[in-house]
């Protein structure tokens, strides 16, 4: 089976294991620091907190921002669940806000409706790797005095009006799971602009602990003592996976290339087949595309996806709304109210795209289309 996403893993990353395997450290350590500088030059320069993964990444981001009971995010419902569940694992209250019926990400006009005297954080996702609507998310954030969160598990290596993902919100969030633009098997990373926040960012990632001396509230109590002042979690990402996420990041240029060729390919070979329509990418935006969203008209989406799959061809459909999910549901979430993200999942259909996919496997994937839809 063609997978949708898979990672590329070549000698020098199994190296670089190897490497910190026989160092002194195993969990977070050198390593980890040193990825987090290495990953600072891909965020135009805004600092970085190395986490567990991508969830641990959008709960530490909306800790560090002072999310908690009684506050509301604004999200989109086109994302995986974790965009949402980390803001109630914190006792927040999440709105969903609809999208942008082309790029599938959040609509600036949505969510300035959707926000109240409670709402702390707009949370933007950049599907399938294209940046979300910063210009206008940035004005309305600023405008309400809010802070503006960016998912972008899937966007590491976009570009929005030339200024990379990354610097575009107050805080950013990564993932590096496997299928992922680059991947550390788990893992994931905080971009955080302000110092303040940066500070909690790091301390909830270690337990909330903290040992600066002058921070301290006893003092002189001797050099084995540290505070829990706010309580955190064990979010650390180990210095062997942060080895492989140094080594994937000099590659991540590599991959971008050959995403982008694959993408455009897709873009060629698929611009006459009837009843698909071919994702959608503004002028303002370079992206790094993550997967390659189709529309599939006609109520046909669930024929292809199955007939895709008998051809041994893995494709995807990202992403089930988010409030239909039961969890939601039980909260009193309804079907039906975000119905442009909704029409946009009833025909969304993820086709392959990773850096190690053959032209030839490309063209597979083509032809079963083509045949599919004739
Ligand atoms: C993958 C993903 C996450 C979660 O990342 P994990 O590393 O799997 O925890 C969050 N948001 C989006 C949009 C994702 O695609």
């Amino acid at each position: 089976m063609l997978p949708y996403g898979r990672q590329s893993i070549d000698s020098s990353d199994i190296e670089a294991v190897a490497r910190a395997l026989r160092s002194d450290w195993l969990t977070t350590g050198p390593e980890v620091t040193a990825f987090e500088a290495d990953l600072a030059a891909w965020t135009g320069g805004t600092a970085c907190v190395a986490v567990a993964n991508g969830t641990a990444a959008l709960h530490t981001a909306y800790a560090a921002l002072g999310v908690g009971r009684g506050d509301q995010v604004v999200t989109s419902p086109i994302t995986f669940v974790a965009t949402a569940s980390t803001a109630v694992a914190l006792g927040a209250t999440v709105v969903f806000a609809d999208v942008d019926p082309a790029t599938a990400n959040l609509d600036p006009e949505a969510a300035a409706s959707a926000l109240t005297a409670r709402t702390k954080v707009i949370a933007a996702v950049d599907y399938a790797g294209h940046p979300a609507e910063y210009d206008e998310l940035t004005k309305i954030a600023e405008g309400a005095g809010l802070s503006l969160v960016a998912d972008a598990a899937h966007s590491i290596g976009s570009r929005y009006r030339d200024r990379p993902v990354g610097s575009l919100a107050d805080v950013t969030t990564f993932s590096f799971f496997p299928t992922k633009n680059l991947t550390t098997a788990e893992g994931g990373a905080v971009a955080v602009r302000d110092a303040g926040v940066l500070i909690a960012a790091r301390r909830f990632r270690t337990h909330g602990l903290v040992r600066e001396n002058d921070q301290l509230r006893a003092r002189d109590e001797g050099g084995w003592y540290h505070e829990v002042q706010e309580f955190g979690l064990n979010y650390r990402l180990p210095d062997v996976l942060a080895a492989l996420g140094r080594s994937q990041l000099r590659r991540l240029g590599a991959f971008k290339a050959r995403r982008t060729h694959l993408a455009a390919r897709y873009d060629e070979l698929l611009a006459d087949v009837a009843g698909l329509g071919l994702p959608v990418r503004r002028d303002r935006v370079d992206p790094m595309w993550h997967f390659y969203p189709v529309r599939v008209r006609d109520g046909r989406r669930r024929e292809v996806y199955e007939r895709l799959r008998a051809a041994g061809i893995g494709a995807q459909v990202n992403f089930i709304p988010a409030y239909w999910h039961p969890a939601f549901a039980d909260l009193g979430y309804r079907r039906g109210m975000c119905p442009v993200a909704e029409a946009f999942y009833a025909e969304e259909l993820s086709l392959p795209l990773y850096p190690d996919l053959a032209d030839a496997d490309q063209d597979r994937v083509v032809e079963a289309l083509r045949e599919i839809l004739r």
